[in-house]
């Protein structure tokens, strides 16, 4: 994995202008068929694996929220871009020993799931940046190797995230178990939506959908599609 200034040559490969391009007119077409309004979904570029250039090329497009998995990955990243109109998500597993990074580091977290953690995150936000934003993770497919809360324990988890005072609950996020399938993979998403409907009126963001099905993600209401090889090309992992 590079990340360093030595891989910034700047080369006229795919996973620049173009992909951004074409990703956005995707999406705009994929919310005029659901007849939804193209403004209403968010571009997050998954950047995990992904060079600084990359990075770099897009954001003078005006690509300005980015998604990392991990944090030792994306604290250098952060640091060497310090434009402060970047917008930085977290979206791995949480773990104990990182979370005060993440408080003072992103903007968002779309992968809450224990209690405990987002007290912590609570607890380390710094008082001088607005409330973090969160979103809580749905383990949809009662996967082991996955993170998310499984739904029987939504309920609570939704009740103690809006009682903390440095998160701002946004809405939910959820990874299905991949599909080449879209009836399989829009069934998937309209589980999670209904599942997450009894808390409409606390939540703006349903954050779901990747390279490979994000289109059916906006047919069942995403709002933030989180997008990383169809945007950049494959990761160095
Ligand atoms: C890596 C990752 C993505 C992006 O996946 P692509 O297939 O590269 O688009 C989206 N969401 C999460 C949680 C991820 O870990």
């Amino acid at each position: 994995m590079q990340t360093g200034e030595s891989s910034d040559v700047e080369t006229p490969t795919a996973g620049g202008y173009q992909a951004l391009s074409e990703m956005r007119t995707r999406i705009a077409e994929a919310a005029q068929r659901a007849g939804r309004l193209p403004n209403s979904i968010a571009l997050l570029a998954v950047s995990k694996g992904q060079t600084l250039g990359s990075i770099r090329r897009i954001v003078a497009h005006g690509q300005l929220a980015f998604g990392e998995n991990y944090v030792q990955e994306a604290l250098p990243k952060i640091a060497a871009l310090p434009n402060l109109r970047l917008e930085w998500h977290f979206i791995g597993r949480l773990q104990a020993n990182k979370t005060r990074d993440i408080a003072e580091q992103f903007s968002w977290v779309h992968s809450v799931d224990r209690l405990k953690l987002a007290e912590r995150l609570s607890a380390q936000r710094p008082s001088e940046l607005p409330a973090l934003n969160c979103c809580i993770e749905i383990n949809l497919n009662a996967e082991a190797t996955k993170g998310g809360i499984e739904p029987g324990a939504l309920s609570e988890l939704v009740s103690g995230v809006r009682a903390l005072p440095r998160l701002r609950l946004r809405g939910f996020m959820a990874l299905p178990t991949p599909s080449s399938d879209p009836t399989v993979q829009r069934a998937s998403f309209r589980i999670f939506r209904e599942m997450v409907t009894p808390y409409v009126s606390t939540f703006d963001t349903l954050s779901m959908g990747t390279s490979t099905d994000f289109e059916a993600a906006i047919a069942e209401g995403a709002t933030i599609v989180r997008i990383g090889t169809a945007l950049f090309g494959a990761r160095a992992e």
